[in-house]
């Protein structure tokens, strides 16, 4: 039976626009770096792609080396493209990088225009598209002038494989930088992709923070790990589950300490008095208002109810400032 999403996914969520671009993205994006791998039955895959596109989440952020085995989250996800998707691919973000390790040798990694070309043409053919809608740089790499990955990244956008450029974990001073460049050379940076949660605050910080050198540049903002990879949820409180990320060695347990857990107890409180599962309030506070806003963040789900729990999120998106301040004492990196 042909795939039909559901016909209510535009009322679900809210969408922003990347900032001063055109782009519009729903503030809930969902990434695939881990559960879409080879490792995972492909059926739960599916199930979780259909689920977040029925419930409002048409942007699927992934990247070159997302798997296990790398490169596998990109094929998994252009399958699920080919058999359910693919006739609604224009109402669609697909988003992919490159930047960490990929394959052997000097240009299997970093910023040159060898490995970020190279590595987008296989993208697109793993994922059975001839064009992705982000790409990204998908960190900054000293070893590589950075003009030379801009100019790559504008190559990309004006060959038509992709429609927009990103920058991924650069810093406030080289994210400016960068954004010059691409000025300049006519392909404004549309997006910025760095972590950002209740337990990891970097981007608020530094003259300009990062959040104030992207909207100065008119660049969206995209939260990673919204969720601390899990930890800002209820599923760690008591104990560590056989069937979650922690377990499974994929999470540095070191990040896990009594002290950290104290806080994630407090604030799973408060957003018990808001009304919201910690996972909720945790998507809710990323995308608060403070000043300049994030544009969506981006979760990872391991099934269908996780998606459903985040899309919640969307009914309590305003914080008073009392509960910003209780927040304040127990979001500490
Ligand atoms: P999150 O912080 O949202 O963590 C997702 C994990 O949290 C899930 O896999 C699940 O863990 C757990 N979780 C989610 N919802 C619930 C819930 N309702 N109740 C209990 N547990 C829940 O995001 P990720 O760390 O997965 O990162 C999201 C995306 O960000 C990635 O897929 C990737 O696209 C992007 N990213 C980008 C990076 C970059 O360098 N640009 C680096 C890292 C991520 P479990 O699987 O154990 O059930």
């Amino acid at each position: 039976i042909p795939y039909v999403p559901a016909s209510t996914r535009y009322d679900e969520i809210p969408y922003r626009h990347c900032g001063t671009s055109g782009l519009q993205l729903p503030v809930i994006a969902l990434g695939l770096w881990h559960n879409f791998g080879d490792d995972r039955p492909f059926q739960t895959q599916r199930d979780i792609v259909r689920r977040a596109f029925d419930r409002g989440i048409f942007h699927f952020d992934l990247a070159n080396n997302y798997g296990p085995p790398a490169g596998s989250a990109e094929e998994n996800f252009g399958r699920i493209l080919a058999k359910d998707l693919a006739p609604f691919r224009h109402e669609i973000i697909i988003s992919t990088k490159a930047g960490w390790n990929m394959w052997d040798g000097p240009h299997g990694f970093g910023g040159s225009r060898k490995y970020l070309l190279t590595s987008l043409d296989e993208s697109l053919q793993r994922l059975g598209t001839d064009h992705v809608d982000i790409f990204y740089h998908h960190r900054p790499d000293p070893d590589t002038p950075v003009e030379e990955s801009m100019l790559a990244l504008h190559h990309a956008v004006t060959s038509g494989k992709a429609l927009y450029a990103g920058i991924s974990s650069y810093s406030a001073e080289a994210t400016k930088e960068a954004a010059a460049i691409m000025r300049d050379l006519g392909t404004p940076l549309a997006i910025h992709q760095p972590s950002y949660s209740m337990l990891n605050r970097w981007i608020e910080e530094g003259t300009p923070s990062l959040l104030e050198a992207a909207q100065e540049e008119g660049m969206g903002v995209i939260g990673f790990s919204a969720m601390a990879q899990g930890m800002l949820t209820d599923k760690y409180l008591g104990g560590i589950p056989d069937d979650s990320r922690l377990a499974s060695g994929k999470v540095n347990k070191d990040f896990f300490t009594d002290e950290a857990l104290g806080h994630v107890r407090a604030l799973n409180d408060i957003a018990a008095e808001r009304g919201q599962s910690l996972a909720q309030m945790a998507v809710a506070w990323v995308l608060r208002d403070q000043g300049a806003s994030l544009t969506t963040a981006l979760i990872g789900a391991s099934s269908t109810s996780q998606i459903d729990e985040a899309v919640g999120a969307a009914q309590n998106l305003t914080f008073t400032p009392a509960e910003l301040a209780a927040i304040d004492e127990h979001a500490v990196d």
